[in-house]
């Protein structure tokens, strides 16, 4: 029996949940998404990631078809008819069906799609040997183009460093923005240790807002370690303690090498691995 997916207004079979040729969702990557995680039958930071949505959807002028609450409930409702106890859910907003041509203001309504499956991004051997990465050519999404900070449908930027990782026969890459600091990973963020100390680079460096990364910084300030937000360079990273990334799929992974480098003792590192383990038991409370 196949999924039932939640289609503008109501639940279809898998085999009819189908959207047009013309949806500009399709045409030009114009509408947003959210990728949330369900744990113990529980969606998990839920508002943050509705917010998170309706605030992409502002930032690119698509009209949301429902408010807040009635896409909470559409979610909720979507997750329970696929009897979700773990699991992930992707969230699409597409601008709606239009014609051949960019002009977003003909169409007329945007499209819901929302898909309650199941995600693995990364064997279980990586979260206990950790993840090798490359710095990436492709630079990260300058400021006043697409902003970084808005999860739109559009991911080409992020998928071509992907493709320069898969290349080198590795998973994930690390990308800078325009003034060489380090933005984020492909789909996930990024943490350094040093000194016993934890850092991020700042979202004004070209990072989507993680979620996943904020209730990592709380855990890690919970545990009493210093966090703290600031530009960082390869060099911070060549010469870290540990590297972490943070991604409602990832959750949390250790980074042991990168551009050839071994991070500490090539193995994920004992904060990374403590807050892997704080991050697990929390989204199960
Ligand atoms: N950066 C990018 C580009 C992402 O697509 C994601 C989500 N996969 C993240 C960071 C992590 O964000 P979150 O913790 O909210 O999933």
């Amino acid at each position: 029996m196949g999924l039932k997916i939640w289609l503008n207004d109501k639940l279809v079979d898998e085999a009819d949940a189908k959207v047009s040729v013309f949806d500009h969702g399709l045409l030009y990557g114009d509408g947003v998404f959210e990728g949330i995680r369900v744990y113990s039958g529980k969606v998990f930071e839920l508002k943050a990631h509705i917010d998170r949505l309706y605030e992409s959807a502002s930032a690119i002028r698509l009209k949301m078809p429902v408010d807040r609450e009635t896409m909470t409930d559409y979610l909720l409702q979507t997750v329970a008819a696929n009897n979700l106890d773990d699991g992930y859910v992707r969230l699409v907003v597409t601008r709606g069906v239009g014609t051949l041509g960019l002009n977003p203001l003909v169409c007329e309504k945007g499209q819901i799609i929302i898909i309650a499956a199941t995600i693995q991004l990364y064997p279980r051997e990586i979260y206990e040997n950790g993840l090798k990465v490359i710095s990436a050519n492709t630079m990260r999404n300058h400021p006043l183009a697409v902003s970084p900070q808005i999860k739109s449908l559009n991911y080409l930027n992020n998928i071509l460093a992907k493709l320069e990782a898969l290349d080198r026969d590795m998973l994930e890459a690390i990308m800078y923005n325009h003034m060489g600091y380090v933005a984020e990973a492909t789909g996930d963020n990024v943490f350094v240790v040093r000194a016993g100390k934890v850092y991020s680079p700042p979202i004004s460096a070209g990072s989507l807002e993680g979620i996943t990364r904020a209730v990592v910084i709380k855990l890690a300030r919970e545990l009493g370690y210093d966090v703290l937000e600031q530009n960082l360079t390869r060099y911070d990273l060549y010469v870290a303690d540990e590297i972490f990334l943070t991604g409602t799929a990832a959750e949390v992974i250790g980074v042991v090498e990168i551009d050839g480098r071994t991070i500490g003792m090539g193995k994920p590192g004992p904060i990374t691995r403590e807050l892997l383990a704080k991050f697990e038991a929390y989204v199960r409370q």
